[in-house]
């Protein structure tokens, strides 16, 4: 791999834990996990906005804290909503975008996601964005097809200066919580259609140059083998994000 390319481990909690004694105790056990001997990798946890603070002094300097969302628009009538400008002040540096399940529960669209794209790269932050293809994609051979069209959407108005401070996440719709982990060689390929794709929107240093990680069923048991593939730079892991014991194992990938 190449050396601008740092393995980046992530966890995304969705809607976990249920308490703040909870979160703050998750966040100090995973923190525990990063040693001298750990892999040099980036470190995130994207945690519900409400716990954003807490788990970042409970972390310390390990980890990176990040948020599971943020709204496209800066300011005024959006009721629920949490700014770029609110995240940056409390000091998030990351943000997800275009998460299969906002994508399908909350209907965000992929010009919302693009917004949030743009809004973060704006505030001078970073943003992960998620894509992925649905099981019947997948089963008509459209992994590729859905991908391009979700980076192109997703990242359109996004330089190629400020691609350094976007990574893609790759998420098979069907392997998200589900236990079904895409094969080593099936994450493997989609990797390298995206990486390509980013080469035909850009150029190949950008391309070379863009962390892509892996997401859906990602455990202790299947990382090792994921982590050693090209074009997977990294993982971006949901349920066992929410163990510390397992979530280590992964950040400290063989
Ligand atoms: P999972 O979730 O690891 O539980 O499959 C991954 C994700 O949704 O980011």
């Amino acid at each position: 791999q190449l050396e601008a390319r740092k393995p980046f481990i992530s966890g995304n909690w969705k809607l976990n834990p249920q308490t703040k004694e909870e979160a703050v105790k998750l966040a100090a056990d995973i923190s525990a996990t990063v040693t001298d001997d750990s892999p040099d990798s980036d470190v995130a946890l994207f945690v519900p906005y409400v716990f954003i603070e807490a788990a970042m002094a409970s972390a310390g300097d390990s980890l990176m804290i990040g948020a599971e969302g943020v709204c496209p628009e800066i300011k005024g009538a959006f009721t629920g909503a949490v700014s770029t400008a609110m995240l940056d002040s409390v000091g998030v540096k990351w943000a997800l975008a275009g998460h299969s399940e906002r994508r399908v529960i909350f209907g965000e669209s992929d010009e919302y996601i693009n917004g949030q794209c743009l809004k973060l790269i704006e505030q001078g932050m970073n943003v992960m964005l998620c894509i992925g293809e649905s099981e019947s994609e997948y089963n008509q051979d459209l992994a590729g097809a859905v991908c391009a069209v979700q980076l192109k959407k997703g990242l359109a108005g996004i330089s190629k200066e400020d691609m350094s401070r976007v990574a893609i996440a790759y998420e098979p719709v069907w392997a998200i919580g589900t236990g079904k982990v895409a094969t080593p060689e099936i994450a493997q390929s989609v990797h390298a259609t995206c990486r390509s794709i980013l080469a035909d929107m850009y150029d190949q240093e950008t391309a070379d140059a863009t962390r892509i990680l892996y997401g859906g069923s990602v455990t202790p048991e299947s990382v090792d083998d994921l982590m050693k593939q090209e074009d997977i730079d990294g993982a971006l892991v949901g349920g066992a994000s929410l163990d510390a014991e397992k979530f280590g194992r992964i950040i400290n990938f063989q």
